[in-house]
């Protein structure tokens, strides 16, 4: 099956693998229930190009995005190629943290009910579930101004999200950010669960509160895990598969 992965437009080698993680990866968020019509937006930096990112094309689906139709744009949202328009609203404060923080090449933001509904509760995510543990201290919290498409409210974001490599924007949603999709995507799925759990668990009424050193002694231990191929590579390829058995025309 070498034919596949052939590129069918004119790109690097490189540009086109990224573009096949890129496409994978919005196929996924669609399986998962976490598109939103034809808005929100994944974002990925080209490898070895210094301001060239590729993005969903504004007006399709999650589920019509495949690697060729992807739209290939600068840190300001100008098309550098491509046949359809990009949302250059929407990649406004994706390019806050692709031009200032060198290891954001991959991120995503959605407007699920669960993500949205906790980013909109007073506490943010709650100690209360495992997946709930691996965040704890690990998520910047920052406060709604509006639809966030004004340029001045970039140095804002940057400061609410510190040293964090996750955003919630309160009232909002999430902005997960990771060196690689599959990165990205496996934070971005146990973020989703524990947003669904907590929830859940809230629903019950008064949930047992994890205290903070077994937090410590869980963060230590599943950052000792050891993954093949690097974090999440092995979930995304897995997830992949899952949406092979439906629709591979992502790899088009
Ligand atoms: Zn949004």
């Amino acid at each position: 099956m070498a034919t596949q992965l052939k590129p069918r437009i004119e790109c690097s080698d490189a540009e086109w693998e990224a573009r096949l993680d890129l496409a994978a990866c919005y196929r996924i968020f669609d399986l998962l229930g976490w598109s939103e019509s034809i808005y929100n937006h994944i974002s990925l930096k080209v490898p070895g190009e210094d301001d060239a990112f590729l993005i969903n094309p504004f007006g399709l689906m999650y589920d019509e995005v495949c690697a060729s139709n992807l739209v290939k744009i600068d840190i300001d949202g100008k098309v550098l190629s491509g046949n359809y328009p990009v949302n250059q609203a929407g990649f406004t404060q994706h390019a806050y943290f692709h031009r200032h923080l060198e290891w954001a090449h991959a991120i995503c933001h959605h407007h699920t009910t669960e993500g949205m509904a906790v980013a909109s509760h007073k506490d943010g995510l709650l100690p209360i579930g495992f997946y709930a543990c691996n965040f704890q201290g690990q998520i910047g919290y920052h406060d709604f101004e509006g639809v966030t498409v004004r340029p001045e409210e970039g140095e804002r974001l940057l400061q609410s999200l510190g040293n964090k490599r996750i955003l919630m924007l309160r009232n909002h949603g999430p902005v997960v950010m990771g060196r690689t999709i599959p990165e990205m995507f496996v934070q971005t799925w146990a973020l989703q669960r524990a947003c669904e759990i907590q929830i859940a668990t809230l629903s019950q009424g008064e949930p047992v509160t994890v205290p903070q050193e077994v937090i410590d002694v869980h963060q230590r231990d599943i950052g000792m895990v050891n993954l093949p191929g690097g974090p999440g590579k092995a979930d995304f390829e897995a997830w992949k598969r899952k949406v092979d058995r439906i629709d591979r025309s992502w790899r088009d």
